[in-house]
């Protein structure tokens, strides 16, 4: 009789930076490690994943039934990226709704393999509610989670202990992560900063984060040598689970996009790390008066620059943008003229630029994908971050790691262009902490590459280890419970 294929399920939030992650974690463990991976989610972002599927993967999607509009949500807003940001609580509290039909989904599978229930299940952070659903299949549970260790131990505490609202002060310390040095106000997100527990995302979180105690592990999108304060945190905890770092999971996002040859011709006539890489990610963008200080600080540095522009903060981030009304008087013309600087509409192929040998720097929003691309290519970062565990992002790459300095906190800040331009020259200047930085980036580059490493001689990097340890640890659980059932 062939061999029964174990499979994997996977069901990830409905947000662009929940998904993309998912569907590169499916994919490594279907190509690498031959699993049979299906991934559940809701019709319309089953749409969307299998239109980002590489080729030559038969990763399998099933569909749970979901109507937005059920949930007082407009039509077709089964996405994070299509729903205003005050909607998108309301999102997830309406995922709740999902539970009798991810039961049935999974008492399908399982009928389907002859009572053989799925090997594991890999969910959301948010989704901690189908622990209880693997338990009673007996099937093994483990949570992804596509941050760092470092930034997401920070916002799970800030979450459930809410410690700036016990404080007038601007800084504070966290109560149960002492490793770290005190938060600043700065450093909260919009909705932290009036969170006081009776909000409907306190609510939602504070019931929502510990569930993932009660998981049989752990998977974080980073590197055990990288994020060894943040790990500290997981470690610390009573009932702690295994935590498996097992980053950085292959990035295909951005391969074979448009534009690419245009950027890479571009890049091909500057000189080696002479370029500033700039992007908020996939869904952030800055406030016009940001735009437009960001933009003077570019033309006063001197610097050559490849920018990925979207409309500022309060316009529709997906229309036309408007370099006319957005930049100062002539700004595309002039960089363009003089091959200074590239303006890129909406999305640029970021792992083509970062790993070109001309990018120097990239100004970012500390997404953590994003850090761990410029990472993986040696470039020094200059964090800007805009949203979540950004922030805590960007403390870990400058207060730990040396290979960031921020420049600004937030799109709601004023910034300067004179104090922009002036980071940007010293992030860009050989001889200092520039230098220093680019060092450090390089480092931690043989330091990723290693992680990831797994050679014939039987060698194994950690992050590979952690993903043996596992696989083997979901393994050993199957077979307990198939004795149990002897
Ligand atoms: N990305 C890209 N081109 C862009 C903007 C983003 O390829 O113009 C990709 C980037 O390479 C990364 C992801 O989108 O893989 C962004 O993820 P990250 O965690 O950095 O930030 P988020 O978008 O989730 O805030």
């Amino acid at each position: 009789m062939a061999e029964r294929k174990e499979n994997v399920v996977m069901f990830p939030f409905m947000a662009q930076g929940h998904l993309i992650p998912f569907l590169a974690l499916a994919v490594q463990i279907e190509q690498r490690r031959g699993y049979t991976v299906t991934i559940v989610n809701t019709p319309l972002n089953i749409t969307k994943l299998r239109s980002s599927l590489p080729p030559n993967t038969t990763i399998r999607f099933l569909e749970l039934p979901f109507c937005s509009a059920d949930h007082g949500l407009p039509p077709d807003s089964e996405n994070t990226d299509v729903l205003p940001y005050p909607l998108i609580v309301r999102l997830m509290e309406a995922t709740l709704s999902l539970e009798p039909s991810f039961k049935r989904l999974i008492s399908d599978i399982t009928h389907q393999q002859q009572g053989y229930p799925p090997l594991c299940i890999i969910a959301d952070m948010f989704f901690g509610w189908t622990i209880d659903i693997a338990k009673e299949f007996g099937i093994f549970h483990t949570v992804f989670n596509a941050g760092s260790a470092y930034g997401m131990g920070i916002y799970y505490c800030l979450w459930l202990h809410l410690p700036h609202c016990k404080t007038n002060s601007d800084e504070f310390s966290l109560p149960d992560f002492p490793q770290v040095s005190k938060i600043h106000r700065s450093q909260l997100s919009n909705h932290l900063k009036i969170a006081d527990g009776t909000d409907s995302w306190s609510i939602f979180l504070q019931k929502a984060l510990p569930q993932w105690l009660h998981s049989d592990g752990l998977l974080l999108n980073t590197v055990e040598d990288l994020d060894r304060t943040g790990l500290q945190y997981y470690f610390r905890r009573k009932s702690c689970r295994p935590v498996w770092p097992i980053g950085p999971t292959d990035s295909f996002m951005t391969r074979a996009r448009p534009g690419k040859e245009a950027c890479l011709e571009w890049l091909d006539i500057h000189p080696p790390a002479s370029v500033i890489y700039i992007s908020f990610g996939s869904q952030n963008t800055v406030s016009a008066s940001q735009m437009m200080e960001l933009a003077m600080a570019l033309e006063a540095s001197n610097k050559n620059f490849i920018w990925v522009v979207r409309p500022p903060l309060g316009f529709d981030i997906n229309s036309e943008f408007r370099a006319v009304e957005w930049l100062p008087d002539g700004f595309e013309d002039r960089m363009s003229k003089c091959k200074r600087g590239l303006l890129v509409r909406k999305w640029a192929p970021q792992l083509e630029i970062l790993s070109h040998e001309s990018t120097g720097a990239f100004l970012s929003h500390c997404g953590w994908n994003s850090v761990l691309e410029s990472l993986s290519n040696g470039v020094p970062i200059i964090g800007w971050p805009i949203a979540a565990e950004q922030f805590y992002n960007a403390k870990l790459l400058d207060e730990e790691i040396g290979v960031c300095v921020e420049v600004a906190r937030g799109n709601g800040c004023e910034v300067r262009h004179v104090e922009i331009a002036s980071v940007i020259e010293m992030v860009m200047d050989e001889n200092g902490k520039g230098g220093d930085m680019r060092k450090k980036a390089c480092e931690i580059k043989e330091m990723i590459k290693d992680a990831i490493r797994e050679d014939d001689e039987g060698y194994k990097g950690s992050s590979v280890k952690a993903m043996d340890e596992f696989f083997n640890a979901a393994l050993s659980w199957r077979k307990t419970k198939r004795n149990d059932k002897v």
